[in-house]
Order: C-alpha cells, then structure tokens, then sequence
C-alpha cells in the first residue's frame, strides 16, 4: 500500500512518531524521511432533549442576537433541520505543519467536536482526545513523540458538555469521523450512548499491523459500546437533517456529517480536510490511508461547498476563531 509520502501509512506515522520536534530535527530538510513528498509541492501537504436545549440557551451569552431556530418545516410531524451545531475545541496539538497543513515549522492544530441539537437527540460529531492526555500522554504509545499535547481540565469533553449544561447521559449518538486519537479519544466518557462509524472504519481499527503502529488505540474505542456500523450514507434520523457521509482517504472508513440547518447545510469534514486552504489547493496531509481517494472525496466536498454548502473542516485554527459563540443555526 502506497501513501501520499510513498511510504505505507504505518511507516509514515511510525517515522512521526519516532522523529520528535526538536529544533535540529526540524531544521533537518528530511526529518521523517518525507523529502521526495516535500519538493513535490504538492504532498506537504429523545426526552433527552427538551432540557438541554433550555440549558443551553441559558448557558449562551449570545443567543439572544442568534436565536434558536425551530425548524421551519415539519415533515409528518418531523423536523427536517437540525436545530443547531455547537463546535467545541477539545484541546489542541502541536504539529510540525510541514506534514500536516503544508505550513512551516510547528504549529498548534485545534482539536474539534461538535453537538448537533435535533429534535429527535443530541447527536456528537466526534469525542475529541481522550482525558488522561492532560496528565499523561503515554497512552499515545508511537504517537507520542510526534504530538504536543495541549489539553487542560477544562478542554476536556465532560468539561466542554458540562459548560454548556450537558451531560454526558444527554447524548443520543455519536458520529465518529473516524477512529484516531483526537476523535474517538473521548468515547469512554459517553458510554451509554450509540457510536456510528464506518464498517469500513471499525475494521481499519481492528487492524493488528495498524495498532502495532500506534495509528489505531483500542483503548479508546473498543469499549462495548452499542454500535451502528454503517456501510455508505446513513440517514441518522430518518428525516434528512443528520446525515453520514462517506469520505474516505484520510482512514479507510473515513466519513463527514451533513447537517440541514434552518439556515441552510453544513458539512462537518472531519479530517477529510483539515484547513480550507488545503481544500483551495486540493492538497492533502503528507500521510493518511490513500491519497487519491481522500482527494476523490475532498473534490465531493468541495463540490457541494460550490453548490452551496457551508464546510466545517477538521483542523482549521482560523475557522475555529471566526466561529459565532452561538454556534451555527
Ligand atoms: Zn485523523
Ligand atoms: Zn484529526
């Protein structure tokens, strides 16, 4: 298997995790053995819900100039919008930028969930790092020397729920974009709720080779939780408002979120795009699972982008400043 760098993803991210940040290597022009890449230019490249959303709304600062929307449209007594999208920013990473965003030298990558109010459940796009990485980041394993952590008490999950007056026990579902370790990091806090990710994407995770590697942690995510493997879209309410979007690329069962908001849709890309720039350029990470299929699925969303769709991409520290504190409606 061949990847963007022309090394198989595992040794990719096992030449991340083994390269370390310090100022020599990064002053070194081939530190991960990524050279070949970097001169090419192009490869750096239910009952549940009725309380919250009043605790929400009290918790919100801003809502009175962007109030909640009720869903405009009713469909046999459904809602076809969503209600609203909260993005939360779980903590953040550092990262030499080079392999990831194409930028110079190390840079601090937002880590992004997001609550989705529907009227049918509170719906989690994502779960973020898992909290034991702000003490302590050796669960990261391999992973370890090539992330700063940035994370404190109060980035965590629970934290963020807990600030916006959510429970854990609120939650209805979650939509894992995919199983790295700044987005299923967080799945142990929920265990009561639904996980929906790719089959494709729980087989990657099942992978002894790729956990051998540290790019998949069971321990985040093989936790028993009631799972709804999906194979393709996936419709999460039956009304058209939440919907899975495959995406592959990235990770072999990648997968975005469409959300049909009163003001129109909304994709959350997950780390099928990490910055808008990137998707500008049609420019990937330096690593990722196969390079010409995450970029067949960066065109799929750069074309709904085209048609009118507003994108949240994964790792965007500019977009993350630019966001309303009300969040979208
Ligand atoms: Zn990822
Ligand atoms: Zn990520």
């Amino acid at each position: 298997m061949l990847t963007h760098s022309g090394l198989g993803q595992a040794g990719a991210l096992h030449e991340l995790a083994h390269g370390g940040f310090s100022s020599a290597q990064v002053e070194d022009p081939t530190p991960f053995g990524m050279a070949e890449g970097l001169e090419g230019g192009v490869e750096v490249q239910g009952g549940r819900h009725g309380d919250n959303r009043t605790a929400l709304d009290k918790n919100m600062q801003e809502i009175a100039c962007c109030p909640l929307v009720s869903a405009p449209q009713e469909w046999k007594g459904r809602a076809m919008t969503a209600v609203r999208i909260l993005p939360l920013v779980t903590g953040r990473l550092e990262v030499d930028m080079r392999f990831f965003t194409g930028g110079e030298g190390r840079g601090v990558l937002p880590v992004l969930c997001h609550l989705v109010e529907h009227a049918d459940g509170l719906v989690l796009f994502d779960t973020g790092m898992h909290p034991d990485l702000v003490r302590d980041t050796s669960r990261l394993g391999r992973l370890e020397r090539g992330f700063g952590v940035d994370m404190a008490d109060e980035d965590t999950l629970v934290a963020k729920l807990e600030a916006i007056g959510v429970r854990p026990s609120d939650i209805s579902h979650v939509v894992v974009s995919h199983l790295h370790f700044d987005h299923a990091g967080g799945l142990g806090c929920l265990p009561d709720c639904r996980v929906v990710v790719q089959a494709a994407e729980w087989a990657a995770g099942k992978d002894a080779d790729a956990i051998e590697q540290g790019i998949y942690l069971p321990a985040d995510y093989d936790l028993g939780h009631d799972r709804l493997e999906v194979d393709g879209a996936h419709d999460l309410f039956g009304d058209g408002a939440v919907r899975c979007l495959p995406t592959p690329g990235h990770t072999a069962g990648h997968q975005s979120l469409v959300v049909e908001l009163a003001s129109g849709p909304v994709v959350l890309c997950g780390d099928c795009v990490y910055t808008e720039q990137l998707l500008d350029e049609m420019r990937t990470p330096a690593f990722g699972h196969d390079r010409d299929e995450q970029l067949r699925s960066m065109q799929v969303l750069a074309d709904l982008r085209a048609g009118g769709h507003r994108l949240v991409y994964g790792h965007d520290a500019d977009q993350v400043a630019a966001f309303p504190a009300a969040g979208l409606v």
